[in-house]
């Protein structure tokens, strides 16, 4: 074990799965307020934008795990959790002000298919219908092959 590398990695770090990541949401990089503003501002720039959807719950932990998720084996948390979803989406889609070129679509937790197909259906055709979809789109999602069902590939 080289001491000289852990001690040049054990600082605090944020994690991938917060976008714009921690430090810039305080101090002198606050971007909490002028955030609309810039997500404007890019898509000027860049019409074509990339989403990563965070599905936060597992029925059980792993004991490796570093994710931001939820344990839960109650599915009534689904529904309240894809309207917040598309709530969020629909603001957005009044900040860009048109529909947006979706290139890239990523769904990660947590478990997504913890839901029931026909939830992240609706969730996925909720972003989809208002958005355009070129042919070379690349898109993802996250599985756990204990709660992966022929009908999630299928609605997937
Ligand atoms: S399935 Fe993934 S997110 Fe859920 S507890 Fe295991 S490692 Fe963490």
């Amino acid at each position: 074990m080289d001491a000289t590398l852990l001690s040049k990695y054990d600082v605090a770090a944020p994690r991938y799965t917060s976008y714009p990541t921690v430090p810039y949401w305080s101090g002198d990089h606050n971007v909490a307020n002028g955030w609309p503003l810039q997500v404007k501002d890019a898509f000027k720039a860049d019409p074509q934008i990339s989403l990563y959807l965070h599905l936060p719950f597992c029925e059980s932990l792993c004991t490796y795990c570093g994710c931001n998720k939820h344990i839960t084996k109650n599915h009534a948390v689904e529904s309240p959790y894809i309207e917040a979803l598309l709530q969020e989406w629909h603001m957005y889609l009044r900040i860009l002000g048109k529909a947006p070129v979706i290139k890239e679509l990523h769904l990660g937790g947590g478990t997504p298919t913890f839901f029931h197909p026909d939830n992240l259906r609706q969730l996925l055709d909720g972003i989809l219908s208002e958005a355009i979809i070129p042919d070379n789109a690349d898109f993802s999602f996250e599985a756990h092959p204990n709660s992966t069902s022929r009908e999630h590939l299928q609605a997937l």
